[in-house]
C-alpha cells in the first residue's frame, strides 16, 4: 500500500478493492481523477488518466521522492515504474521494457517523455560529459521524430501516427550509452489527405518556424546538405498534390506543366524524366520492354502513391539516420560488463471508427498481440516469482486471446496469408475475390463471419474479445500491395542529390532486373510485430496503461461509459483478478518490519529471533493472519487485502 496516501483518494492499488467488480473499479478510478491522483496500480502495473491539465508532478523534487525508493513506498507515479525497471536493469543485470498502451489522446507520448526525463535526470551522477550528449541526443532525437511523425487529429492535437519502440543503452555503471529506434507503420496517407478538422504532419507547418525542428537535426548530427534535402522532399509533396492531369484526344498529359520544373529542380533530376514516370510507365512483356501510357486515374493514382512513397522513406531515412547517430559505438563488453537496456514502447492503441479499414485492421491486430504477451507475462512473472520464493502455484484461467492472433498471422490460413494470396492472382485481383478466399477459409471459424452492409459493399465481422470490431474489405488490396510503380524508383535513384538517392537504392535495378514482388504491407507488418514481441518477450516487462477521460479534453469531465469500454478492452479487471488470485501484496521481510514492527510485542523496537522471517511469521501469528500468508525466501505474501488494511489500520492506532 501507497504510504502517505489516505483512502480519501481512494484505493491506490486496485488489488486492494473490496470487491473486483466493474462498479468498484470504477468508481475508484473516478474518485482518484477527481482528487488529482491520476496514476494507480494493479500490482506493478501504472494505471493511468489523462488530467488534461498541467500537473506539478514531475519536478525535481518529485524526482528526488522516487530515486531508488520501491514500488509501494510512494504514491503510484511513472517515475515509479521507471525506477523500478532502471533497479531492475541496474542490481540485477535485467533487460527491461516499458510498454506503453492506450487510445490515441490517453497520454502515451506524454508518458514515455515522463520516463525518458526520470530516467535522464537520475543518471551520470558524475556528469560524465560523454554521457550528458548521448542523453542530449535522446532527446533531441525525439522531438524530430515527433515533428515529422505526429499531426493534430480530432483526437489529440499531437497524435504520433506512428509506433515507436526505443531502447537505451546503459553501460556497467547504470549511465545511458546510447539508443535504438524502432518505428511501425506510418500513416503515410495523411500526406494526401486528411479528415475535416485535421492536419498532416506537423513537418509541413513548421517549415516556416521549422527553425527548431532544423536546430535539433543540426545538433543530432544531420548535415547541412541532409536537412535542405528534408526541405526539397517535402516541398515535392506539396507541389505534387497540386499536379492535376488531363487528356487530350488519347494522350493523358499534366495539366500544370510549369510544376514539373519546379520538382525537377527540387529532385535535382531531368525533366523530362519526371514527366515520363508520371505519365507512363514501362512493362517488360517477355523480353520486350515497352512503355505504357497511364489513364488519367492512373496517373492520379501514381502520383499519390509517389507523394506516399516519398513521405514514409523520408521518415525511415530519419529514423536510419538518428540510429547511426545514437547507437552504441565503441563498447567493449569485455572491459565494460554487460551492456543492458530498457525498451519503451508507445504504440497506438486499438482503433474503432464507424468505417474500419485496413489500417485499423493493422493497429487492432498489433493490440491483441500485445495483449496476447500481457496476459503470458503477467502470468509468467507471478509463476516465476512463486517458484523463485518457493511458493506453491495455483493455476489461473484467463481469457486467452491467442485465437485471435492466429486468426490473422497463421501461415496458409490466417487472414493476412489469405489477402496475400489474392494479391497474388493473375487476372482479376478485387477486394470481392479477397472476401470469397475469406469466407473459403473462415467460414467456420467462431470468431469471424462476413456480410454485406446496406451499401452493397462487402464487410468482414471480426470478433474481437470485447468487442465486435467491423472491417470494410474495401482498400485492403490495394494499401496491402502498396504499389509505387518502378518508374518512379528510377526516377529518384538517378538524381544527381546524393542524399536523395541514397534513400531509394532498389531504384538501381531495370524493368527487367526486376524479378521479386516486393513483401506487402501486412507480410512487412507482420513480421515487424512478430519481431517486436519476441524483442519484448525477453525483457522484464513492466506496463503503462492509459486511459483518456473524455473526448474533449476536459480536464474536468469522467466520461463513465467511455472509461469503461477502456478498461473493459484494456483486460484491466481480469489484471486485478489475476493479481489477486495469487498474493495481492508481498514484500520482502526486512521491510516489512520497517513498517509494521510497531504491532507487536515481539518486533517492537526490535526482535531478537534467529531472522526476520522468523519475526515476520511470529508478529502475523500474533494477530491472527498467518492463514492468510505464505511465507517465500526472501518475501512474505499475503492473499487478501483485507489483511493488509488491517495490518494498516493497527498500525495508525499505535
Ligand atoms: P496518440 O495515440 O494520438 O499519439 P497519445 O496517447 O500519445 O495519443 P499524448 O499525445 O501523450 O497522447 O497526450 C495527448 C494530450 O493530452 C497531450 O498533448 C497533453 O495535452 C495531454 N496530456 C497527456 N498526458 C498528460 C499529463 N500527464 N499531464 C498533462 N497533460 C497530459
Ligand atoms: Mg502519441
Amino acid at each position: 500500500m501507497a504510504e502517505h496516501e489516505s483512502l480519501e483518494f481512494g484505493k491506490a492499488d486496485f488489488v486492494l478493492l473490496d470487491n473486483v467488480s466493474m462498479e468498484e473499479f470504477m468508481s475508484n478510478l473516478k474518485l482518484r481523477f477527481e482528487k488529482g491522483r491520476i496514476y494507480s496500480y494493479i500490482g506493478e502495473v501504472v494505471v493511468s488518466v489523462n488530467p488534461y491539465r498541467a500537473m506539478n508532478i514531475y519536478g525535481r523534487d518529485t524526482i528526488e521522492q522516487y530515486k531508488g525508493r520501491e514500488l509501494y513506498e510512494r504514491p503510484p507515479h511513472l517515475f515509479a515504474i521507471a525506477d523500478a525497471a532502471y533497479k531492475a536493469m541496474k542490481r540485477r543485470n535485467k533487460d527491461t521494457c516499458i510498454v506503453i498502451s492506450g487510445e490515441s489522446g490517453a497520454g502515451k507520448t506524454e508518458a514515455s517523455k515522463y520516463i525518458m526525463q526520470y530516467i535522464a535526470a537520475i543518471t551520470n551522477p558524475n556528469q560524465r560529459a560523454e554521457v550528458e550528449r548521448v542523453k542530449n541526443m535522446l532527446l533531441k532525437s525525439n522531438c524530430v521524430l515527433e515533428a515529422f511523425g505526429n499531426a493534430k487529429t480530432n483526437r489529440n492535437d499531437n497524435s504520433s501516427r506512428f509506433g515507436k519502440y526505443m531502447d537505451i543503452n546503459f553501460d556497467f555503471k547504470g549511465d545511458p550509452i546510447g539508443g535504438h529506434i524502432n518505428n511501425y507503420l506510418l500513416e503515410k496517407s495523411r500526406v494526401i489527405f486528411q479528415q475535416p478538422g485535421e492536419r498532416s504532419f506537423h513537418s509541413y507547418y513548421q517549415v516556416s518556424v521549422c527553425v527548431s525542428v532544423a536546430d535539433a537535426m543540426k545538433v543530432i548530427g544531420f548535415t547541412g546538405d541532409e536537412i535542405q534535402t528534408v526541405y526539397k522532399i517535402l516541398a515535392t509533396i506539396l507541389h505534387l498534390g497540386n499536379l492535376t492531369f488531363g487528356v487530350d484526344g488519347d494522350v493523358t498529359l499534366i495539366e500544370n506543366t510549369k510544376l514539373v520544373s519546379v520538382i525537377r529542380e527540387l529532385l535535382s533530376t531531368k525533366e523530362e524524366n519526371v514527366e515520363k514516370a508520371l505519365l507512363y510507365r514501362t512493362v517488360a512483356t517477355g523480353r520486350d520492354v515497352i512503355e505504357k501510357q497511364h489513364t488519367t486515374q492512373e496517373a492520379s493514382y501514381g502520383r499519390d502513391a509517389l507523394a506516399k512513397a516519398m513521405y514514409e522513406r523520408l521518415f525511415c531515412w530519419i529514423v536510419g539516420r538518428i540510429n547511426d547517430i545514437i547507437e552504441v559505438k565503441n563498447y567493449d563488453a569485455r572491459v565494460h560488463g554487460k551492456n543492458t537496456v530498457i525498451g519503451v514502447l508507445d504504440i497506438y492503441g486499438f482503433e474503432i471508427f464507424q468505417n474500419n479499414s485496413f489500417e485499423q485492421f493493422c493497429i487492432n491486430y498489433c493490440n491483441e498481440k500485445l495483449q496476447q504477451l500481457f496476459i503470458q507475462l503477467v502470468l509468467k512473472q507471478e509463476q516465476e516469482e512463486y517458484q523463485r520464493e518457493g511458493i506453491p502455484w495455483k493455476h489461473i484461467d484467463y481469457f486467452n486471446n491467442q485465437i485471435i492472433v492466429d486468426l490473422v498471422e497463421q501461415q496458409h490460413k490466417g487472414i493476412f496469408s489469405v489477402l496475400d494470396e489474392a494479391c497474388m492472382n493473375v487476372g482479376k485481383v478485387t477486394d470481392e475475390v479477397f472476401l470469397q478466399g475469406l469466407n473459403g477459409k473462415l467460414a467456420k471459424h467462431a470468431h469471424y463471419t462476413s456480410r454485406k452492409c446496406v451499401c452493397g459493399r462487402a464487410h468482414t465481422c471480426i470478433y474481437l474479445p470485447l468487442s465486435l470490431r467491423r472491417y470494410s474489405v474495401v482498400g485492403f488490396i490495394d494499401k496491402n500491395k502498396d504499389t509505387l510503380f518502378q518508374d518512379f524508383k528510377r526516377l529518384l535513384y538517378n538524381s544527381s542529390n546524393p542524399v536523395l538517392k541514397g534513400m531509394w537504392p532498389e531504384g538501381k535495378l531495370s524493368i527487367t532486373e526486376v524479378t521479386k514482388r516486393p513483401l506487402t504491407a501486412a507480410t512487412l507488418f507482420k513480421n515487424s510485430m512478430i519481431s517486436l514481441v519476441e524483442n519484448l518477450a525477453c525483457k522484464e516487462p513492466y506496463y503503462v496503461r492509459c486511459i483518456k477521460p473524455n473526448d474533449v479534453k476536459s480536464p474536468l469531465l469522467f466520461e463513465q461509459e467511455r472509461c469503461r469500454h477502456q478498461v473493459e478492452y484494456l483486460g484491466l479487471l481480469e489484471n486485478v483478478r489475476v493479481r489477486r488470485a495469487g498474493f495481492a501484496y508481498r514484500q520482502t521481510y526486512p521491510r516489512f518490519l520497517q513498517r509494521y514492527k510497531m504491532i507487536s510485542e515481539f518486533t517492537w523496537p526490535n526482535h531478537d529471533l534467529p531472522s526476520d522471517k522468523d519475526a515476520v511469521k511470529r508478529l502475523l501469528q500474533g494477530c491472527g493472519f498467518d492463514h492468510d500468508v505464505a511465507y517465500g525466501k526472501t518475501k512474505v505474501f499475503i492473499r487478501t487485502p483485507r489483511t493488509l488494511f488491517s495490518l494498516e489500520e493497527q498500525r495508525v492506532e499505535m
